[in-house]
């Protein structure tokens, strides 16, 4: 129920008659509705398992930008050809890297030869089973990985989705190796810097005694 002030017009409005009991439509926070309460009452009561994963993606030690690529891909959000053409994209039908299947965002990053062929220079133990959506994949891979792993998994995702725009509107090819060795490169990288924000944020600055 929404807490308002006072209307004399709304309070005097006849009821229906056709509505014999007033039931309450929320039933948490005291049947008071806030938006925090909702989001609450989403996030945790109906989605416990959910909100651990997005826990756990959005501690690791990634740039932002791929924690959004890699929320946007989980919520069917990318822009591939399956969701372009359901929206009447005028588009091409395969997957760009393999030119051989409809491009998904499963297929993409799981099921395209590209993909697998990164998996496998990758050195993270990738399932080969079968997961009904993206997102599965993804929670199967946060719940069995460690958090480098992890790390390199969703960074790999987020390269994929830059070879692949890459080669659509600049005609450029990556190759398989070249995107693991690169983006390993980047996790070393982005450790380096890290370590160095870390050690100048703990470098006390010199007394000056009089
Ligand atoms: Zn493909």
């Amino acid at each position: 129920m929404v807490q308002t002030p006072p209307f004399p017009l709304l309070e005097n409005a006849p009821v229906s008659t056709l509505i014999r009991e007033e039931s309450s439509c929320w039933d948490a926070d005291n049947g008071i509705f806030t938006v925090r309460g909702c989001y609450k009452a989403i996030s945790t009561q109906y989605d416990p398992i959910n909100k651990k994963k997005w826990s756990t993606m959005w501690k690791l030690n990634i740039p932002r930008k791929v924690k959004v690529f890699a929320w946007q891909a989980c919520s069917g959000c990318l822009p591939t050809a399956d969701h372009l053409r359901s929206r009447r994209v005028d588009c091409q039908y395969c997957c760009s890297m393999c030119q051989s299947e409809e491009e998904t965002t499963s297929h993409l990053f799981i099921n395209c030869s590209f993909a697998k062929e990164c998996w496998d220079l990758s050195g993270i133990p990738v399932s080969t089973s079968v997961f009904p959506s993206f997102e599965f994949w993804v929670d199967h891979h946060v719940a069995m990985l460690d958090k480098d792993q992890c790390r390199l998994l969703l960074l790999i995702c987020w390269r994929i989705w830059l070879a692949r725009n890459n080669k659509i509107w600049n005609n450029k090819i990556t190759t398989s190796r070249r995107l693991v060795e690169a983006t390993k490169l980047f996790l070393a990288d982005w450790n380096s810097a890290l370590e160095q924000a870390s050690s100048i944020a703990n470098t006390r600055l010199p007394v000056i005694r009089k």
